[in-house]
């Protein structure tokens, strides 16, 4: 059990009081299995870290105006939007001393001029005004080489440091909607800034979200409505049977409670947002064999009506 199905459960509630009755099932002093019985906590665990953390994450409307902080749109699934999680994003961190320029913001091997200060000569000359004798010193622009680097450090820009990206996890609060901005205070990361990310959810093949359900487009071939028992569709938990009686009605199809979970830890619906696939070419010879079908088909159903 210690993967975390979700495909029984139509709200946190549920789960808890799924666990509930388990942990008095399996409880080792009351003679249950220990190993099914840690498996259990495991389980519960991974789900409730899912669920548990979330509601602490503070979603915003909009970013403030004024402090010091990072914003960043960040794209997250349907998947990650209906089931929660936890999310690897990457933020800013501290700034280090450019390891490729040591600092100095000049490309190494790019082109050099003359220096204009030392006229290339590497050091400029002091002279001691009440004893006329002259001193030199190392050029203070070019230390010493004569020359200057002209083009930038591509690694830094020329700023000599660079600031490193850290990965951070993030809880993914529920209910989230297109446009919402997710506040994450500093404290919790442990950055020098406060973190607000924008939500973008990536386009799926064929799961949307609307309305806090879910909706799952799809094609069904008229000869499966008819020929099959079951059709396979797709739900949050992975491919699923359902019977092909229900593509007779009209779309869409309603499955309570799995869609996704919601702010408030229940689910939403699943919406199967169904089309009747017939292709635009069918062959005479399987059209004659249609008409052949449709011949029983109605013959059998002027028996019926007589009855
Ligand atoms: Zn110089
Ligand atoms: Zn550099």
């Amino acid at each position: 059990m210690p993967q975390v199905n979700l495909k029984n459960f139509s709200s946190f509630e549920e789960i808890k009081q799924y666990f509930r009755e388990q942990v008095k099932k399996l409880h080792p002093d009351k003679g249950g299995n220990k190993e099914e019985f840690l498996s259990l906590l495991d389980w519960y665990h991974k789900v409730s870290e899912k669920f548990g953390e979330k509601y602490k994450i503070e979603v915003v409307n909009k970013c403030p105006l004024i402090g010091n902080y990072f914003f960043s749109v960040v794209e997250f699934t349907v998947e990650e939007i209906a089931l929660g999680g936890k999310k690897k994003i990457q933020i800013p961190g501290e700034e280090v001393v450019c390891p490729s320029c040591n600092g100095e913001g000049k490309k190494k091997e790019g082109l050099t001029k003359i220096c204009g200060f030392c006229k290339g000569s590497g050091c400029i000359e002091i002279r001691d005004k009440r004893r006329d004798i002259p001193t030199y010193l190392n050029c203070p622009y070019c230390r010493g080489l004569g020359i200057l680097w002209i083009e930038n450090c591509e690694n830094c820009k020329g700023k000599g440091k660079i600031r490193i990206q850290k990965e951070v996890y993030i809880d993914i609060p529920l209910g989230l909607k297109e446009g919402d901005i997710i506040f994450i205070p500093k404290e919790k990361i442990e950055s020098a800034y406060d973190l607000y990310l924008e939500v973008s959810i990536v386009p799926h093949p064929y799961f949307s979200l609307k309305d806090n359900n879910l909706i799952y487009k799809c094609k069904i071939p008229f000869w499966e409505v008819i020929l099959k028992k079951e059709i396979t569709i797709y739900t949050l938990e992975g491919k699923e049977k359902i019977s092909s009686k229900l593509f007779t009605n009209n779309s869409p199809i309603i499955i309570k409670g799995r869609g996704p979970f919601l702010k408030n830890g229940e689910r939403g619906n699943l919406l199967i947002d169904f089309q009747i696939y017939i292709p635009e070419k069918i062959p005479l010879k399987a059209k004659k064999l249609i008409l052949e079908a449709v011949n029983i088909i109605e013959s059998q159903e002027e028996i019926q009506d007589r009855d």
